[in-house]
This record gives structure tokens, C-alpha cells and sequence, in this order.
């Protein structure tokens, strides 16, 4: 993979983040849906890995809209970045739906091991070898860059489920083992929607038009299914509240832990005096080069974050997290709190554990995240009414929510 567009850095990031500024209004508005391909993509941002990994902060993105645009100006951009919310506050409330998606992928695992046709009809697909026009441009695409435009993602999931026939869960797989912007919340939930499960029923249908047409006429692809009849499963359960978090001892010997879901912890109001910092790095099942862009952003992050606390951090696995605990006499590790997902996964395994060496470990959780998240409870669309009443908050500077 040629990670060489995205450098892992903060300073890359906001320099992208600048440099897209002023095509977050009109421009965005007007280009988002057209894809005319990499290296020539001008209306969209590919600002999504920072994102995902908060290299930057969607507060970062939604206060440079604002200030350029004005809410009304950069109203689509501001939507989409707030779609990233909704996901991540409907996962959150919602946490079996991500077990649902790891057995489903478990079982059509197993299933490929004895159906070998099915096997060869994927590792066609992965491939970029199923003969769709288009479709094989992007599987490639998406191994080589380890990005893809929302759009392209759209037709690729569409026609993967309705015209190949193939097991949802595993073209949810193939796009998190190699996206750089892989995220729990946004892969596999814009999966579902694909299918049908999300928003029950209703599913996306790839026309063969409409990719000719916002391919720039790149792709005129044939064959594709005309039909899309919804997956179905059983309704997802009723959302839970979002667990209250411990505030963490201001007097305690603290460790502050950053990992791939908050690599750099920035504004983030810990309350603790930090005496030692760390990264961890976690297996996630990702591709080599996508694991080592996570653990590079997380080495700037720590950076970012050590010269304000004056420290320089270390990396650890997770075996390792104990021994630094004793080794820099810490009873309690504050970490930014990693929403459903392996992070979240290797940080409650590893509670225990550090519990019996007596250190607590604190998520802490953003004022964003707790500002937006409960409003995850029904569709987007109940979530966007609420967008007016959030926007003052998360613009305001030093407000709850700006962070
Ligand atoms: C099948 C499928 C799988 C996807 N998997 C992921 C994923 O693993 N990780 C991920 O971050 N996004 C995912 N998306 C959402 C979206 O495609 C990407 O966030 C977007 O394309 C990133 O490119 P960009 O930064 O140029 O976006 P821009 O259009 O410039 O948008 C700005 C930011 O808004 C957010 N955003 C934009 N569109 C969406 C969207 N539809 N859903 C959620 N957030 C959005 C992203 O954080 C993005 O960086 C997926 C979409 C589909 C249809």
C-alpha cells in the first residue's frame, strides 16, 4: 500500500485542513458526489483518516467550516462530518450490533473454508479480478491507497452484496482490513445501510448511470443486478445509555494512554497530574501497512501530546501496559475513551489485569462525544434536527462540546 498521500501527522493534517477550507462550502456541496478519481479529487476532503484517529478532532473540521462558510454556507459538510458522530453514538448505545457483525463475518468465514467456490469468487473480488467495470478499479485502488471515495464505497459495498451475492460481512472486512480511515462505527453501519439492515428495507441500489455519470464516464460497468431486495435479521436491540465514566484522581500518580482511537489526546481535559505517557499498540487484523500509518499517527500524537505535558511517551502492547505501571509507580491510567471496537475490546481485557497490580484505569470521555452521542437514539434525520442546537457548543471554544 502507498501510504504517501496521507502522512501521519498532525501538521499534515491541519495543513490539509486548510488547504480544504475554502472548498468546504459551495464547492463541496456541489463535487461531493462525483469521484473523478485519485489525485484529482478536488470537492472532497480525504481529511478521514486524521478523523478516524483524531489526528484531528471533528470539532477542528466543524469550527474551520463555520468560520469560512457560516453554518448555512457549509451546511453539507458540516452534515457529513456529523454523520461520523451519528454512527458513533448509534454503535455505542447499540454495542451487540458490532458482535452481530463479528459472528456474521466468523460464520461466512467458516463458510468460505468449505464452499470453495464461494472462497474463489471472493478472493475474485478482493482482487479486482470479477470483470465490473469500476469495481475492480476501486478493490484495487482501496489495496493500493487504502482510501476511497464515499461514493465509489457506495457502489462497491452495492454491487458486492447485489450483483456478486456475496456475503455482506466480508466486503465489510475486506474495506477494514485496508482502509486507512477504518472505523468500527462508519464501515460497518454504512454496510448495513447498504444492505438494508440499518435503515430496515430500504437498500442502496448501484446503477449503472449513475457511476457513469459521476465517474466522469471512467466507469460504464454491465451486468449489475436491477434489483436489491433488503438482508433482513432481527430488529437491533432498544439503544442503552452510555455507561457513566469514573472521574479520575486529581492526586493519584497518573499514566496518561493514548491509542489508535485518540492518538494524540488533543484538548482533552484530563484533570490528573500525567507523570509518564504511552501509546498502545493493539493487533487489530488490519493489513501491515494499514497497522504501521496507526501506529506512525499515534508516535506524532504522542509527540504532539508530550511537549505540552513535557514528557516523551513510549509505545507498549498490551503485555506490556502493567510493567510501565510499575515501572513509573502509577496507580491510575487515564486514556481517552475507545468507542466499541478493538481498542475498546484490548482496554477491557487489560482492566482486570491492572486492577490486581492496584492501577486503576479511567476512560475519559470527550465533551463532544458525550455532547452528541445520545443523540444517536433514532435515524440521522431526527439526529441532523438537532445539529442548530449543537453547533453553538462545539464552535464556542472552551465550551462543552469543543473538544
Ligand atoms: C460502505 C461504506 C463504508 C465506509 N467505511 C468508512 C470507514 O471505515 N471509516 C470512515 O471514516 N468512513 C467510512 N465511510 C464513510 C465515508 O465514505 C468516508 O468517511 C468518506 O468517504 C471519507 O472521505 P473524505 O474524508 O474525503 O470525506 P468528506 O466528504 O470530505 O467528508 C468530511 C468528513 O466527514 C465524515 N464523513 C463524510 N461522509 C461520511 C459518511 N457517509 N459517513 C460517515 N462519515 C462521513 C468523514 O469523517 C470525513 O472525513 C464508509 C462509507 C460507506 C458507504
Amino acid at each position: 500500500m502507498q501510504t504517501i498521500h496521507f502522512p501521519p501527522t498532525r501538521a499534515a493534517g491541519l495543513d490539509r485542513l486548510t488547504r480544504f477550507t475554502p472548498r468546504m462550502g459551495r464547492t463541496y456541496a456541489a463535487g461531493r458526489n462525483s469521484d473523478p478519481g485519485p489525485g484529482k479529487r478536488t470537492a472532497v476532503s480525504e481529511l478521514s483518516p486524521y478523523v478516524r484517529h483524531r489526528l484531528l478532532t471533528e470539532a477542528e473540521l466543524i469550527r474551520a467550516a463555520v468560520a469560512t462558510h457560516g453554518a448555512a454556507g457549509a451546511e453539507k459538510f458540516i452534515q457529513e462530518v456529523f454523520w461520523r458522530t451519528y454512527w458513533k453514538g448509534w454503535l455505542e448505545m447499540r454495542p451487540a450490533i458490532h458482535d452481530r457483525y463479528r459472528a456474521g463475518l466468523s460464520a461466512a468465514m467458516t463458510a468460505m473454508q468449505h464452499d470453495r467456490s464461494l472462497a474463489r469468487r471472493v478472493e475474485r473480488a478482493c482482487e479486482g479480478r470479477s470483470g465490473i467495470d469500476g469495481f475492480d478499479d476501486w478493490a484495487r485502488e482501496l489495496v493500493e491507497t487504502g482510501y476511497l471515495h464515499n461514493h465509489a464505497r457506495m457502489w462497491f459495498a452495492s454491487i458486492w452484496i447485489f450483483t456478486l451475492r456475496l456475503p455482506w460481512e466480508l466486503g465489510a472486512d475486506f474495506f477494514y482490513r485496508h482502509l486507512l480511515d477504518a472505523d468500527p462505527a462508519s464501515n460497518t453501519l454504512s454496510w448495513r445501510w447498504v444492505a438494508g439492515l440499518q435503515t430496515r428495507g430500504k437498500t442502496y441500489l448501484a446503477r449503472r448511470d449513475n457511476i457513469r455519470d459521476h465517474s466522469y464516464g471512467r466507469f460504464d460497468p454491465e451486468g449489475l443486478s436491477g434489483v436489491a431486495l433488503a438482508l433482513d435479521e432481527p430488529p437491533p436491540p432498544p439503544p442503552l445509555a452510555l455507561l457513566p465514566l469514573p472521574a479520575p484522581d486529581r492526586r493519584a500518580p497518573t499514566g496518561l494512554l493514548l491509542h489508535g482511537d485518540d492518538v494524540a489526546g488533543i484538548g482533552l481535559a484530563v484533570a490528573a497530574d500525567i507523570q509518564a505517557l504511552a501509546g498502545l499498540v493493539i493487533e487489530d487484523g488490519r493489513v501491515a501497512a494499514a497497522q504501521a500509518w496507526t501506529a506512525a499517527a499515534l508516535d506524532n500524537g504522542m509527540t504532539e501530546a508530550g511537549r505540552s505535558q513535557g514528557l516523551t511517551g513510549t509505545t507498549l502492547s498490551v503485555g506490556e501496559v502493567v510493567a510501565w505501571a510499575r515501572q513509573n509507580r502509577l496507580t491510575q491510567i487515564v486514556t481517552p475513551e475507545a468507542p466499541v471496537g478493538p481498542v475498546r475490546a484490548a482496554l477491557t481485557a487489560l482492566t482486570p489485569v491492572l486492577s490486581q497490580a492496584g492501577v486503576r484505569l479511567v476512560p475519559v470521555r470527550r465533551p463532544y462525544d458525550a455532547l452528541c452521542w445520545p443523540l444517536a437514539t433514532k435515524g440521522f434525520f431526527a439526529f441532523k434536527e438537532r445539529i442548530p442546537d449543537l453547533l453553538p457548543q462545539v464552535i464556542q471554544d472552551g465550551s462543552p462540546g469543543s473538544s
